[in-house]
């Protein structure tokens, strides 16, 4: 079903309105995790002066360590909505339960599905059944194609609004978080007709390493790109170091206004 095989075209999934694929780059951005709700209005002004047409934003957090900040459950997607409508910028937010996809498809415009649950199958069904389209984070180990079959689950109940998104795998290499495959654009793009979008937040882990990873992922045809901001990293309470803010942003909003067009 998501193969590229008998379909003529590429698909172009619809976040309420807002396009990812075809001719478009869509920026998604917005903080790794909802905190307040003013901290989240602040990164959502952030992100909508960067560019960007979604709002991303964690509620329930897949934390390595249980004594981690692990999300404020639906009193974030409560934020979530509320920043929505103060913005007018659609949710993305990540899901980690099957028995919680009824709930957050009730606040969100488009499911998340993280690295850690690639193939929690019964989490893609249940998203595949929740009537929003779904991003489809590839797993840190997973080949392209157990990510690809992956989103056959989902496609499987029904769902074509997948949007695949590389984030980094696990390499030897420990200069930087995980290692942006950006080869796994192309490929993907190839072999599905769905669209491919790049988180070089989560694949570096750094700052400094966001804005030159943008560059390659859209340098390399990637569909978009979602990227953590935050108004102070210094304080957050989930992957600070990686969250661009102040300047970064202006650069980030000249990159995908002006990038896409010299290529
Ligand atoms: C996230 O985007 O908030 C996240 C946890 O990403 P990943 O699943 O890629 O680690």
């Amino acid at each position: 079903l998501v193969s590229r095989e008998n379909h003529v075209s590429r698909t172009v999934v619809s976040v309420a309105g807002v396009p990812i694929g075809g001719e478009n780059m869509t920026l998604i951005a917005g903080p790794c995790a909802v905190e307040t709700p003013e901290q989240t209005l602040e990164a959502a002004l952030m992100a909508r002066a960067a560019g960007a047409s979604l709002l991303r934003g964690g509620a329930y957090k897949p934390r390595t360590s249980p004594y981690a900040f692990q999300g404020l459950g639906e009193a974030g997607l409560k934020i979530l909505a509320d920043v929505r409508g103060e913005t007018g910028l659609p949710i993305v937010t990540e899901v980690v339960d099957a028995a919680d996809v009824e709930l957050v498809a009730s606040y969100a415009d488009m499911l998340q599905i993280g690295t850690r649950n690639m193939q929690n199958f019964a989490l893609l069904q249940a998203a595949g059944e929740a009537g929003r389209p779904v991003m489809l984070k590839r797993g840190m180990n997973a080949t392209i194609e157990e990510w690809l079959m992956a989103a056959e689950y989902i496609a499987q109940r029904g769902n074509l609004d997948i949007v695949l998104c590389e984030r980094g795998i696990r390499t030897f290499e420990k200069a930087t978080r995980n290692t942006l495959d950006i080869s796994a654009v192309p490929v993907a793009q190839k072999l599905s007709h769905l669209p491919v979008i790049v988180d070089p937040s989560h694949s570096g882990g750094k700052r400094d390493l966001v804005l030159p990873l943008s560059r390659a992922a859209i340098a390399v045809g990637a569909d978009g790109i979602i990227v953590d901001v935050h108004p102070t990293p210094e304080t957050a309470l989930c992957d600070g170091p990686q969250a661009l803010v102040g300047d970064d942003l202006a650069e980030l909003a000249d990159v995908v206004a002006t990038l896409p067009g010299m290529l």
